[in-house]
Parts: structure tokens; sequence; C-alpha cells
């Protein structure tokens, strides 16, 4: 390794290829750390895998002092600091981990100048103990990583973020960067705010992952999709099957290794050891599929992860960028499958009703949902729906997703949704979509008759549609907005605005043609 004292005069070139073995800088890395090395703050918006690290690691070696490095997951500071120690860094991290005895020996050597990097969880940066250290040390720099973490908005909001800008705020002279790969623009504009950072120089990488493939499914049967899945695509592939439940995750995982895949169970409600061994199989192992919530991923640094695939909804374009994106990161081709079905959907809107918060915590959880739906049904391109929502425009074909490759036909579904709506309407607004399409396509049962509703005038007014249709039909006025759902309520589906709109004929409705589920091995018909 280099001896410290001599990264002071070293352009950052020579850094890069002397300490970290590299030999050129991506794109983004030079214009931040240059940035850095001016005095001036900056705020870099980069991808997960994009080499963020190095952005505040470097001009930290480079600047006279220590780089103070605000991370609030304690498992990747430590693996940050001992990959650092490995190439001859002087590198230390302060969290609730260590004993008190070694804290304060860490504490020393930063205040006796004989460290380049200081890692600190967020709670830590905040005591008066630690205040007293800042002033006694001298600083080359405050990065705070996973910046997002400051905004409501954002999925991962800690409240000792807000506090952060009152520290830095004391040291006018010291840099400062903030980093995220979470890129929607509420998010964004709330982090300038919050860390007050009006005046940073802003870096923005593309978030395209040119190298996954986009797919996205209706789901039938989710067990038997999968298994055709990882049997005809991804036989001996490493990849992540993300579910919604432990429970799912617990029957998938098992029923898979019934069926001879190496698979692993991961969720929250695992014993840690079971949960670290595990993950150290997957990471190690060549092959595995891990079945997980969506606990298991943050920090996963496995490049040779070939899919992804989601069998219930992610909850936002967010979530589904950051999981979709933890394949692929060795640049070979990967992807990113989802399956989901009107009953998925219904059951998300369900959910985000149900969760805790305020009114307008909830509205947001409606329109990440809404924009993540309208995405799922959409025939335009999927890296151009996915890039657009970051505010990145990219224009299609891109060749590496379904709709492009496999373009979805649509169809007037102007009079179809009015009669599907009209039916919600004449049944009270108080049921689901089996018994709405009964009436629709006239299957009167003894509960129909008992109700009535086999007299009313759209009973067996959807008969040119099969239930199979109708249910696409459905799923896509949902999805759309067009209808309502609270199924918790017990109250079935109900009309909104917009549905009225459809019912006065102001609004024509275009819908897709599902596509064939994954080509299956045996269907029915042909067997
Ligand atoms: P991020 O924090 O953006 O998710 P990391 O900083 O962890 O990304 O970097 C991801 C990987 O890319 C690491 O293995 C890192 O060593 C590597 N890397 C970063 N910069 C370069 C570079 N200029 N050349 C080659 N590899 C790089
Ligand atoms: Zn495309």
């Amino acid at each position: 390794p280099v001896p410290p004292a001599s990264y002071r005069d070293m352009p950052p070139e020579t850094v890069l290829d002397t300490v970290f073995g590299y030999q050129t800088f991506r794109d983004n890395q030079k214009m931040v750390i240059d940035t850095l090395l001016a005095g001036r703050d900056a705020f870099a918006l980069m991808p997960t895998g994009s080499g963020k690290s190095l952005c505040f690691q470097i001009p930290s070696l480079i600047r006279p002092g220590v780089g103070v490095v605000v991370s609030p997951l304690i498992a990747l500071m430590q693996d940050q600091v001992t990959d650092l120690r490995q190439v001859g860094v002087r590198a230390h991290f302060l969290n609730s981990s260590l004993p008190a005895a070694e804290a304060a020996r860490v504490e020393a050597i930063a205040a006796g100048g004989q460290c380049d990097l200081l890692y600190v969880a967020p709670e830590r940066l905040l005591t008066d103990r630690f205040q007293r250290l800042l002033s006694n040390m001298k600083l080359a720099l405050f990065a705070i990583d996973e910046a997002h973490c400051v905004s409501q908005w954002g999925h991962d909001f800690r409240p000792e973020y807000l506090q952060i800008a009152s520290v830095t705020q004391r040291f006018p002279g010291v840099p400062r960067i903030a980093l995220t790969a979470t890129a929607d623009p509420a998010t964004r504009r709330d982090i300038v705010e919050k860390l007050h950072l009006a005046g940073a120089v802003r870096v923005v990488a593309s978030f395209d992952r040119p190298n996954i493939f986009y797919r996205i499914r209706i789901k039938q049967n989710d067990k038997r999709q999968l298994l055709t899945l990882l049997r005809e695509r991804h036989g001996g592939h490493a990849g992540i099957v993300y579910l919604r439940t432990r429970k799912r995750v617990d029957a998938i995982a098992r029923w898979l290794r019934e069926k001879g895949i190496a698979a692993l169970p991961y969720h929250a409600g695992l014993d840690a050891e079971v949960r670290r061994r595990h993950q150290q199989r997957f990471l190690m192992e060549d092959g595995l599929v891990m079945v997980a919530t969506i606990a298991f991923g943050m920090g996963i640094d496995k490049p040779d992860i070939r899919f992804v695939a989601h069998l219930d909804l992610p909850a936002s374009m967010e979530a589904y960028y950051q999981e979709t994106g933890r394949a692929g990161r060795d640049g070979q081709p990967a992807e990113a499958w989802l399956f989901y079905s009107l009953a998925d959907v219904v059951a998300m809107r369900t959910l985000q009703n149900l969760s805790s918060g305020n009114e307008a915590f909830k509205s947001v959880l409606q329109r990440k949902l809404g924009a993540f739906l309208g995405f799922c049904e959409s025939p335009e391109c999927r890296r151009r729906g996915l890039l657009g929502y970051f505010g990145e425009s990219y224009t299609p074909p891109c060749n590496c997703c379904d709709n492009c490759t496999e373009p979805v036909d649509t169809w007037d579904g102007t009079i179809a949704a009015q009669k599907a709506l009209s039916c919600v309407y004449r049944t009270g607004q108080r049921f689901g979509a089996v018994y709405l399409i009964d009436v629709l396509t006239g299957r009167a049962s003894e509960r129909m008759e008992r109700l009535g509703h086999h007299r009313i005038k759209t009973f067996g007014a959807g008969q040119d549609l099969e239930p199979k249709q109708w249910h696409s039909v459905f799923r896509q006025l949902l999805a759309a907005g067009y209808l309502d759902a609270d199924m918790a309520a017990r109250s079935g589906f109900r009309l909104n605005e917009s549905s009225w709109n459809i019912l006065r004929g102001e609004q024509p409705v275009r819908l897709k043609k599902d596509p064939e589920p994954v080509k299956a091995t045996a269907g029915k018909k042909s067997a």
C-alpha cells in the first residue's frame, strides 16, 4: 500500500490507480471529485453499482483532514471500512455495534489525525460527544450517503437525517457531498431542501441499465409460471424471487425445493443466523435462487444475478427499479420479470388504504402505486417509462423489453368499460370482479336471483367477451384509476369521478390485449 501521507499531493487519477487499482474514472466520478477538491458542495444522483463511494473516498484522501461519512447501514459501513483497510487506507467507523472502549480508541485516532475516513451512524453524528470530536478534528469533507433517508417521500426515512444540516452548517468551509441512488423528482427536491444543498453542483448519471430485459406478465398460476421460468430460461442461474409476505416466501421456497430447484428463503422473520447463512450461500455458491421479501437485497453486491422475478407487485417505480437493478451488475444480459393479477391490484390498493399514516402520506403512496400500475399496463417501451419517471428522456425502441420486442395489441375498450362500470353501479357498488363478471356474462346464481341482479339491464350484456377478458378489463380500469377498490371495507368496487367521464361517453378507453403468461410447456388445449 501507498504510505498515507503521500496521497496529499497526488492527482485523483494517480490515487485511483495506485490505491484502488483502477485505470479510468467512470462517467461522473471525476466531475464529483473535482467539485469536492475545489471546495464546493456536490449532489450526486447515481444508480447503485455506479461507483459512488470513490467519489468521496478519493477527495477524503487528497484533502487534508478526515472525511466524515454519514451512513445509515451498519453492515455496509463495516464492509467499506474493511475494503479500504485492505488497500492501506486508514478507515474507521463509529456505530452502536462498537464497545465503548473501542469507540473511545477510534475517537482518539481521529482527533490525532491518524485517520483518513471516519464512517459514522447518523444518531452518533448528532451526539454532543461527537460534536466535540468534530470541533477537535481537521475535516476534509462531509459525505452524506443514502441521502434519500432525509425525505419522507423516500422509502427509507430516518428522522436523524433531518438534523445533519444543522451539524454541517457549523463547518462552512468544509465541502459536503450528498449521494443517493433514489431518483424520483419529489425526493430529489426534498434532499436539496432538507440538506441545504441549493448551491451544490448536481451530478446526475443515467439510470439506464441497458443489459436488463424488462418483462411484465399477467399472473395466472404463479408457482407454475415461476417453475416454467426457472426451468426453461434460468436453469442454473442465480436469481432473486420477490414476494410480499413471509408466509409466501416460506411456501414457495419449500415448493421449489420439492421440485428440485436450489432455493433458499429469506425474510425478517427468520433467525439472524439463518439469514446470515442463506445470504452467505447465495453470495458464494453458483446458481442459487433466493426467495425473499424486500428485506433481502440492501447492499448485496453479487455481480452475476441473472434474473429478478417479482411474484407480487412492488409498491412503486422506485422499488421496482431498485429491486430489478440487483440483476446483471456484471453487465451481462439479465432479466427482470414481474407477474401480477387483478387480485394483486385490489390487494395493493386495499393495503395502502389500511396503512397507518396521515392522509397526505397515504395519498403519496396511492400516487406512487398508481404510477407503477400505469407503467405495468402501458403498451410503450418499458425503458422509456421507467427512465421517464426519473426525469430522464429515452428514445425507443430499446429492443430490450417485452413491449419493444413483442408489441401488444390494443383495442377500443370504451363500450366494454361502460358495461363494466354500469354493472358496478347497478349492483350497488358492493361487489368484486367475480360476481360482476357473472352478472355481465349472464351466469345467474341463487344468490344473484335473491338479490334480483338477474333482472338488471347489464345482466348478460357482456357475453361478447370471455370471463378472462372481463378480468383484464376490470384490472386495467382499476390500474388506470377509472375504478376504486377497498376490499377491506367489504365495499367492493366503487365508481369515482373518472368512471363517470367514461359512463357519460366523454372519455374513450383503449385497452391492451393481455399477452400469453409465459409460454407454457403443455397447454391444456394441445394436451
Ligand atoms: P455504489 O455505491 O454507487 O452502489 P460502489 O461505490 O459500491 O457503487 O461501486 C460499485 C463497484 O464498482 C465497486 O466494486 C467498485 O470498486 C467498482 N468501481 C467503482 N469505480 C470504478 C472505476 N472507476 N473503475 C472500475 N471499477 C470501479
Ligand atoms: Zn423497450
